[in-house]
């Protein structure tokens, strides 16, 4: 097996997500499961399906394309691009966007394609990304994408906690609220997707504190971690080690802790400053930041301490563990969200689904 391997346990994944949908169920609250954090691997979105999700959720088109066979809703989550909407009918069954324009070009494309593109238009209610603002605006774009042939509007659509990290609250969804209320007064009272937020409002979803207009959520990392980041949670009852990343000893060796020499910039051009804790026994694992930020990563051996990284090496102390690790060791880590993002980007890492 190839190093840097991401191991990735699906039973434990199809577990949270069997969770999850059974508690939005029981509020009729339907699920689209997000897969943009894995980018797009089929085994995955496969798994959220069958254990109910509604639909599948992707940022990029491309990784859509993985999905054909796979027989669901498809929302791409991240505004199209007006270059890209040709691929955006073909692929996906719904987009979310924020664009007169965009929404025109996906109804031409739509219409050459034979087909009727749903959108969702998103609102902004605070967090200052993707969305309208103000309800005139709104409303004027969405009376005309709606006089658009082959185009329907679905419902509307909020995210937060993201550019500016602003957390769901009773006075956003009194935002959002402003929203539907314009969109049922110009569309009739028609059911609509009011598709309310991410895994950042799973906290208010739990207490009861989520409006009962919302009807639908777009998960990812609650299904693939078990946490949610935003509000520092991490839930009973869901598995927090899916992935694993393995990383391999290709040097071990005793070294001083204070370099020997004048300090310049490091690789990254930061200047590192040290402490003298006489010889350490070090590791150095073939990986780095090409592959993943290595503050994302949680040896689980707690002994572990990781001491830096360049693009291509991640050196260890080991001198505090228990076990007598050799050249060649595996040494595990706990990958969370934004380790996974960009280790299931790398192609130099090898992945697995256990
Ligand atoms: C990333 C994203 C989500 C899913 O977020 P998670 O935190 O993984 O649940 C939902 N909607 C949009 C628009 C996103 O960009």
């Amino acid at each position: 097996m190839r190093r840097p391997l991401l191991t990735i346990n699906l039973q434990k994944i199809s577990a949270n997500t069997r969770t999850v949908i059974d508690q939005c169920r029981q509020k009729n609250i339907s699920l689209t499961a997000i897969t943009k954090c894995i980018s797009g691997m089929p085994d995955i979105a496969e798994a959220f399906v069958a254990k109910g999700a509604m639909a599948i959720g992707d940022s990029r088109i491309q990784n859509f394309a993985h999905f054909e066979k796979i027989h669901c809703d498809k929302w791409l989550i991240r505004i199209p691009m007006i270059s890209e909407a040709a691929d955006v009918v073909r692929y996906t069954t719904h987009s979310l966007n924020s664009e007169l324009a965009t929404m025109q070009a996906l109804n031409e494309a739509a219409h050459r394609a034979d087909r009727i593109h749903k959108v969702l238009l998103m609102c902004d209610v605070g967090d200052l990304r993707e969305g309208y603002v103000d309800i005139d605006g709104f409303l004027w774009d969405a009376e005309k994408a709606h006089n658009l042939s082959n185009l329907q509007i679905a419902g509307i659509a909020t995210n937060l906690c993201c550019v500016s990290g602003v957390l769901p609250s009773l006075e956003t969804y009194e935002r959002l609220y402003q929203f539907d209320q314009a969109y049922t007064r110009a569309f009739g009272n028609a059911t609509h997707y009011v598709s309310g937020g991410a895994t950042s409002s799973y906290p208010m979803f739990l207490d009861g504190t989520l409006p009962e207009f919302v009807n639908n959520l777009r998960i990812g990392e609650l299904l693939l971690f078990g946490e949610d980041t935003s509000n520092h949670r991490a839930y009973e009852g869901l598995y927090q080690d899916a992935f694993t990343l393995e990383g391999e000893i290709m040097e071990l060796k005793e070294k001083p802790s204070l370099p020997v020499g004048e300090i310049g910039l490091d690789a990254y051009g930061n200047r590192p400053t040290f402490i003298d804790r006489g010889i350490r026994k070090r590791a150095i694992l073939a990986f780095g930041r090409q592959d993943v930020g290595v503050e994302y990563l949680e040896p689980l051996d707690k002994d572990i301490e990781v001491v830096a990284a360049s693009s291509d090496h991640t050196v260890l102390d080991v001198t505090d563990c228990t076990t007598d690790y050799r050249v060649g060791d595996v040494i595990p880590f706990r990958a969370n969200y934004q380790a996974v993002l960009h280790l299931t980007t790398s192609a130099y890492v090898e992945k697995i689904i256990l």
